[in-house]
């Protein structure tokens, strides 16, 4: 079985008056451990409502979502650590770079040794070593997305979701930080998912590719892609 299996999946909202609202309608995927996996799809196809359920934020109506052997729900949601960007980097602005890096070890309970080893670590890894004592509103965009990125892989988590994370950069800024994302993924061998609207980069950047329909979201396009890249 692959690492990540979406199996069949629907959603559905329930509406007051009308028949409820079918965002995903049998979605069917496998993904192997390590993948970097691009969800693409328009405005409203429902890749932010997909992104909640593999969170264990919501549930899904019917179908089942397993990672690394977990079945993915609300109520088993501490079982799995997923890491996540945003498309903000949604520091806290009160905290250091360090603390916020720092956070969630500390809710997962790592003790200070590996913790204070993580930190740095993941600083190091997205270019950010020297700005650990800074505060975020110190820091330019693309460098507070670094620590935000710094911050999802610290957990080391089962599966790092992305909900576009280069989409509120400068296009100089999204341009390297992408060229680097790919070293920092290779780097960590974590599984990524990440949703991005902009095919060019989707390209660029992912071993697989997931076209998904108009709402209610069906699997539209496939594909694996021969990363060009060493
Ligand atoms: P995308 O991220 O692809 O833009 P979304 O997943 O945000 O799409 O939304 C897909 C559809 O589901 C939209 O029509 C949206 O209005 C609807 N939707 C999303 N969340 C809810 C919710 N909690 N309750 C009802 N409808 C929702
Ligand atoms: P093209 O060069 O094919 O005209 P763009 O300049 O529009 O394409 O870039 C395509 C997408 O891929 C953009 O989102 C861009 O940021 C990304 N991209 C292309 N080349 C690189 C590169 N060398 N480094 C980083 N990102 C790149």
């Amino acid at each position: 079985e692959p690492y990540l299996v979406i199996d069949n999946i629907k959603k559905e909202f329930p509406r007051r008056t009308e028949a409820p609202l079918r965002v995903i309608d049998g979605l069917d995927v496998g993904v192997e451990k390590g993948a970097l996996l691009s969800i693409l799809g328009p405005s409203g196809c429902g890749k932010s409502t997909l992104l909640n359920i593999i969170n264990g934020l919501d549930d899904v109506t019917s179908g089942r979502i397993v990672i690394n052997g977990h079945e993915v729900s609300v109520k088993s949601r501490s079982k799995l650590k997923i890491g996540v960007v945003f498309q903000d980097s949604r520091l806290l602005p009160w905290r250091t770079v360090k603390d916020n890096v720092r956070l969630p070890l500390d809710e997962l309970g790592i003790d200070r040794a590996e913790a204070d080893r993580r930190v740095t670590y993941y600083l190091n890894l997205v270019g950010l070593g020297d700005f650990g004592d800074y505060f975020p509103l110190r820091l330019s965009g693309g460098m507070q997305q670094r620590v935000s990125l710094a911050r999802g892989l610290a957990i080391e988590p089962d599966l790092l979701l992305a909900d576009e994370p280069f989409s509120a950069l400068d296009e100089i800024t999204a341009r390297k930080l992408r060229q680097e994302f790919i070293s920092i993924w290779r780097a960590t061998g974590r599984t990524v998912i990440f949703v991005t609207h902009n095919i060019r980069e989707a390209v660029f950047l992912s071993t697989r590719m997931l076209v998904i329909t108009p709402r209610p979201a069906r699997t539209h396009l496939d594909l694996d892609i021969d990363v060009p890249y060493p």
